[in-house]
């Protein structure tokens, strides 16, 4: 076999997937461990196969054959083995155009879609403008037509050859039943928008909260790789958190888990969008800082949106207004006691802080680890550690085309029936 090895020229595959998953313990097929276990790694060997997953080299050599078999896999000439004396060493591979994914961010005021294949390689991606009103499910699935379109157009591809879709929406989403019980972009509630989607476009389709594709970006192709505990707190319009514990998304039972931004850090306190009093979000939302920058500065609210109050509100910091700084150094405090029930409460080795008012740097700067550290109860230097991000849009789509591999993963492997 080693005289008809495919892409010998070709840079190694970069590996995807959670790569700290105890592949002794998940219950999956063997097949399936053996085929992520070479998508984790990129590149690999089947004697390193068999010695991560505790199989027999002869368990390992058919197991592999199948699956090249299969055209899921393939044999690549190795340069970096092959350098002593003797056979040149041959290594293995996932088969990157076996099938193709696509991934996609419903936002505020955009939509970003990303196409993956499915060594989980960014193939193309695009950004549309979306409406900022909330509106019917239909119309959402209809700007989700033209996001693909597009997409597709750009990559030179159709439908046909996409194999599933991964979609992140901000709300409460149960991801089993595909019902988004509450989102701001939806104008009812209960609905079963992964059914409409699946139904229109004719594919399988995989939905979540965003925060947790955000975090599944971060599983699949980030830090939290090699990471079997962290967590992600995002700051967009709302606050938004995903949690991976033991190396999987935790999700809660109904859906409703890991609503930091409506964890309450104050007794009768400020009035919520969500209706209720003292959440964190109505301390750190845009709505809180323009609200206090309305009655300290006397800016004017709302003429032009929050977002030019937040403009002003921000320069008059950068100019180094005391009034103005001290704003955003009192959400930063909330944001602390937040992040510190956080840190408290589930022990991640790793936190990620996120999204697009992280430009608020005044929020942060500095302190934030040391104020985090001072709530959390511990005598020893926090374990804990603190990384800022500037994910953008296609970090988010991102992580909805691994969510998408995953389930066309399952799939593919249940499926089929073995060799
Ligand atoms: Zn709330």
């Amino acid at each position: 076999m080693d005289g008809d090895l495919s892409s010998t020229a070709t840079p190694p595959l970069e590996g995807c997937g959670p790569a700290l998953a105890d592949q002794l313990s998940l219950p999956k097929p063997l097949r399936q461990r053996v085929f992520e276990y070479v998508r984790g790694q990129g590149r690999t060997a089947r004697s390193d196969i068999s010695r991560a997953l505790g199989i027999s080299p002869g368990s390992a050599t058919t197991l592999t054959a199948d699956l090249i078999r299969a055209n899921l896999i393939r044999e690549v000439a190795d340069p970096e083995r092959g350098q002593g004396r003797g056979r040149p060493r041959v290594a293995l591979e996932i088969v990157p155009e076996a099938g193709h994914v696509i991934g996609i961010k419903l936002g505020d005021d955009r939509h970003t879609a990303a196409l993956s294949d499915f060594a989980g390689r960014l193939i193309c991606d695009l950004t549309l403008p979306a409406s900022t009103k909330a509106r019917p499910s239909y119309q959402i699935v209809d700007e989700i037509g033209a996001l693909l379109t597009g997409l597709l157009e750009k990559a030179g591809k159709t439908l046909r050859d996409v194999s599933g879709i991964g979609i992140g929406m901000v709300g409460i989403v149960d991801h089993a039943q595909g019902i988004v019980h509450w989102s701001p972009l939806l104008d009812s509630t209960d609905q079963a928008f992964g059914a409409a989607v699946e139904e229109r476009f004719g594919l399988p389709v995989a939905l979540e909260n965003d925060a947790n594709m955000l975090t599944l970006s971060e599983l699949w192709f980030g830090a939290g790789r090699v990471k079997s505990d962290f967590a992600v707190v995002t700051l967009e319009k709302g606050v938004g958190m995903g949690l991976v514990l033991n190396n999987q998304l935790y999700r809660g039972s109904f859906g409703m888990g890991l609503e930091l931004g409506h964890t309450k850090v104050q007794m009768e306190g400020a009035l919520c969008r969500c209706g209720q009093r003292g959440c964190l979000e109505a301390y750190i939302s845009d709505d809180a800082l323009t609200r206090e920058a309305a009655t300290v500065l006397n800016l004017a609210p709302d003429t032009d949106g929050p977002a030019s109050t937040m403009a002003a509100l921000y320069q008059q910091a950068a100019a180094g207004h005391a009034p103005a700084l001290r704003i955003f150094q009192r959400a930063g405090r909330f944001l602390a006691l937040g992040l510190s029930n956080v840190v408290q409460l589930f022990d991640p080795a790793l936190l990620i802080l996120s999204g697009e008012r992280m430009t608020y740097e005044f929020m942060y700067a500095d302190h934030l680890s040391a104020d985090v550290q001072a709530l959390v109860l511990s005598q020893n230097k926090m374990p804990c550690k603190i990384e800022i991000r500037g994910h953008r849009d296609l970090h988010w789509a991102r992580g909805a085309t691994a969510r998408a591999l995953a389930d066309m993963t399952d799939r593919l492997f249940n499926t089929e029936t073995p060799a």
